[in-house]
């Protein structure tokens, strides 16, 4: 065949269309010569080669097969046999045959894929094989892109000893790496389903903090917690899960994926910290309390000497004791919080009256701001008594130590839709939205100048918001920088 055409007949445009097909060679199936009857422009091109050069020759006279290039598999004689032998197509997938560039005069490497389909004659028999080559040099590279990333990635989750995982939403099949399997407490290439692994969970956990992490994920797109796990040995691990949640176009959550961290050692040392901080708040009760009964005993007895030194010196003892033992009560509550154990004493009384009598004592031990309260009905509230009223004076004595002394607060207690609600308005140095999300956390305190003179540990916002929470009550705050601050809680009325 030849490009020439004289006319267009069927068989000319037939010739015409070939010849501009991409990478076409069309041989004779006559082994072992395999003589070249018709290539496409393409073809030639790539392979360095003209038609007049190429026609009516064997396939290995033009191509002497190269042994680093081609394998068995790719070798083009071992291919036009099978398909000689099967009367099948053959196809190579990938495989690399490098191009000279005339114009830049360097060899360039090139990955292709090719088919081989047999023609048969009247006998059934294979007359012709139809070579095929597509150039996917572009896909080999972006692959192997693709691949080089996936494994650096995948290096840096081993490095932070971080296992994967990935959840179909649609049917639930679950695909994790041997990271995560380890975390488990098997070996990395263990085959492990999602409910056994679940069944690993402490049951506590997986009620109270996987399925409720698992409906919030769905709509809020991320999924973080931290459970205990029992390794198949009955030994107890902590792990972190965290992950996010990925949409079709339709925003239906259609993925679930992310990392799992093992967290023994950490949750540990946070342990023994509680421990330590329970068993040195307890030890500290004892001498306190002993010290408070024995100051309260000299003032007694030293109140008619009329010493104003020595009264005052006792008062102000007094005031200094009552301050650490409140802070060691704190660190206490602290302690069991962490460990579970913050058991409520239920009880019914007037909240008003204990808002009354807070106020009072915080007047007395801070005097010269204007506390407001107007004295109120009663409201009687079932809870415990004495740790509402740490919430109180916790909140008060915040808005007394962050506002100027001599400033308005104001305190306002009432019943709305079943619930006392009571707020405690300050006109003081007032909170940033960034920090406001924060307060309720353990050991947050505000980074600010203003701050670096006022001392806290970042504790009682947290105690407050475990305690009504506790109580199946509401705590939160609106505030201004610069204009002050409102705190406020409610609680069920009832029972
Ligand atoms: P502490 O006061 O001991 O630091 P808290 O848990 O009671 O701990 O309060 C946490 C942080 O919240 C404080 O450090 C402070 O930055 C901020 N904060 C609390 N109450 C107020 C308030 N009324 N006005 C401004 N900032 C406040």
């Amino acid at each position: 065949m030849s490009s020439e055409m004289p006319n267009a007949s069927p068989e000319n445009i037939f010739q015409l269309i070939f010849e501009k097909s991409p990478g076409s060679l069309l041989v004779k199936a006559d082994l072992p010569k395999f003589t070249i009857l018709a290539a496409s422009d393409a073809y030639l091109k790539v392979t360095s080669t003209t038609r007049e050069s190429v026609l009516g020759k064997g396939f290995s006279e033009v191509f002497p097969e190269d042994s680093t290039v081609f394998n068995v598999e790719t070798n083009a004689r071992n291919i036009f046999t099978k398909v000689i032998k099967t009367r099948l197509k053959v196809d190579v997938p990938n495989y690399r045959f490098d191009v000279y560039n005339p114009d830049k005069k360097i060899c360039e490497i090139h990955y292709w894929s090719c088919s081989n389909t047999p023609i048969l004659d009247d006998n059934n028999e294979v007359a012709y094989i139809l070579n095929t080559v597509i150039d996917i040099t572009e896909e080999v590279k972006a692959k192997e892109v693709a691949i080089e990333s996936e494994s650096r990635l995948r290096l840096a989750a081993e490095a932070a000893a971080l296992g994967t995982w990935d959840l179909n939403l649609n049917d639930q099949t679950f695909i994790c790496s041997p990271r995560f399997v380890e975390i488990f407490g098997h070996h990395p290439e263990t085959v492990v389903k999602l409910a056994d692994i679940s069944q690993q969970v402490n049951a506590d956990d997986l009620q109270n903090i996987v399925i409720k992490a698992y409906n919030e994920a769905l709509i809020t797109g991320k999924y973080l917690y931290e459970v205990r796990v029992y390794w198949p040995d009955g030994s107890l691990h902590w792990i972190k899960i965290q992950g996010i949640v990925l949409y079709d176009e339709e925003k239906k959550p259609i993925t679930m994926l992310g990392t799992i961290l093992d967290i023994t050692e950490s949750k540990r040392d946070e342990i023994r910290k509680n421990d330590f901080i329970a068993i040195a708040s307890h030890e500290l009760k004892t001498p306190l309390t002993s010290i408070k009964a024995y100051i309260q005993l000299l003032s007694r007895k030293l109140s008619s000497l009329d010493d104003s030194f020595i009264n005052n010196a006792l008062l102000k003892t007094s005031y200094q004791i009552n301050k650490m033992s409140d802070l060691v009560y704190r660190f206490l509550d602290l302690s069991k919080i962490e460990a579970d154990k913050l058991q409520l004493k239920i009880e019914s009384f007037d909240i008003n009256k204990l808002i009354y009598d807070v106020i009072a004592e915080a007047d007395l031990v801070n005097p010269g701001n204007r506390i407001l309260f107007a004295q109120q009905d009663v409201i009687v509230v079932h809870a415990d008594k004495e740790k509402i009223e740490q919430v109180i004076s916790n909140l008060l004595n915040n808005a007394i130590k962050y506002s100027d002394k001599g400033s308005i607060i104001n305190v306002q207690s009432q019943k709305i839709d079943g619930n006392v609600h009571v707020t405690i308005n300050d006109k003081g140095i007032g909170i940033k939205p960034k920090d406001q999300e924060k307060l309720f956390q353990r050991f947050y305190r505000v980074e600010s100048e203003k701050m670096k003179n006022i001392s806290g540990f970042g504790i009682g916002l947290y105690l407050a918001s475990e305690i009504i929470q506790r109580h199946n009550g509401q705590i939160g705050v609106e505030s201004k920088e610069e204009q002050g601050s409102t705190f406020y809680f409610s609680l069920p009325l009832t029972d």
